[in-house]
């Protein structure tokens, strides 16, 4: 079932998006705000639109990937009563309350709406294992499947709340820059010490393969922390709470900037001094969240 689709936003990801569905044989309209970007589709068949309304009068269904909501809303809310009655799949990235707001504004005006959060990169669009979550009206989903499938074998619907796949995406976001910036702290403190990324590579990759991954994805940590079980017989807050300093003060030694490290440090003495020392280490998340 081929039907036209037009795609708002060209950028690095929009690109991958038009592309996807001008391969998979949509007729594809496409618009970006400047110029030029469109060439190359062009020349692969797609229509490039001088407005985004006329894009959007092209096809009943429309995929917007824009820098932020609030462009989505700067160049859609204009367009509501034209918007009516057809589909509207928002793939920006933003917060789970825009993505609601969003929804809401596409329900007064009779736009079926899903909002959507790739988690991938565009060179990865359309391949098996992009995962694409979604969330929305399951009905509108349902029908529509097998086109946002185009996009990523691995497409997700999550809930009837449209603010959940925003929510799973900064929760993987947050998990990638904790591991980032440990990475990124880890070789300032190596190449101070005068150890090449290359040297490191072999034991960063069995560390996080072999005990970081598995620790992570533990179905017995997962249920763990659902149940707020914070027992331990492997690696205690006390112990922790050591290496953290340990860390902190070797980098100040080395005159590295570990700022970061100091308000988990800062959790797990908290912990340690209300009596949890024994306890998992992922009980700080106690004080992160209002519970104490
Ligand atoms: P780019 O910066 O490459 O593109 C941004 C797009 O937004 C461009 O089409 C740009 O138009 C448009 N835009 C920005 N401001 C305006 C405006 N005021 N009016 C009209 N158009 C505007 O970003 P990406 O394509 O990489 O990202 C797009 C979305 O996809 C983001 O929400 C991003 O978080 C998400 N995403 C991206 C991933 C990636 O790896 N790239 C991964 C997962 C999600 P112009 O060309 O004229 O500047």
């Amino acid at each position: 079932n081929i039907f036209p689709v037009s795609v708002i936003g060209l950028g690095n990801m929009g690109l991958a998006i038009a592309a996807a569905y001008l391969k998979a044989g949509y007729p594809t309209t496409v618009w970006n705000r400047s110029k030029g970007k469109g060439e190359r589709l062009a020349a692969e068949g797609a229509t490039v639109a001088d407005t985004h309304a006329e894009a959007l009068a092209a096809s009943s269904v429309a995929v917007v990937c824009l820098s932020t909501y609030h462009v989505v809303h700067e160049l859609l809310e204009p367009l509501a009563g034209e918007l009516a009655g057809k589909v509207l799949i928002n793939l920006t990235s933003g917060t789970p309350e825009e993505a609601r707001r969003t929804a809401e504004w596409a329900a007064k005006h009779n736009i079926a709406y899903l909002d959507g959060a790739i988690m991938a990169i565009p060179p990865m669009i359309g391949a098996p294992e992009a995962l694409i979550f979604y969330g929305g009206t399951k009905a509108v989903f349902d029908t529509y499947e097998p086109m946002l499938k185009v996009l990523g074998g691995s497409t997700t619907y999550l809930s009837n709340d449209p603010g959940v796949p925003l929510l799973y995406d900064l929760a993987l976001l947050t998990m990638m820059y904790g591991a980032w910036h440990g990475h990124i702290h880890a070789h300032a403190m190596l190449k101070t010490g005068g150890i090449s990324a290359a040297e490191f590579l072999p034991y960063a990759d069995s560390w996080l393969r072999y005990l970081i991954t598995p620790l992570l994805t533990d179905p017995n940590g997962a249920k763990a922390l659902d149940d707020e079980n914070y027992t331990t017989d492997v690696s205690n807050m006390n112990t922790n709470k050591l290496a953290l300093d340990h860390i902190i003060r070797t980098s100040a030694e080395m005159d590295i900037n570990a700022d970061w490290l100091t308000p988990i440090y800062t959790l797990a003495a908290q912990k340690v001094e209300e009596g949890y020392g024994a306890d998992a280490f992922t009980r700080i998340i106690e004080g992160m969240t209002s519970k104490k």
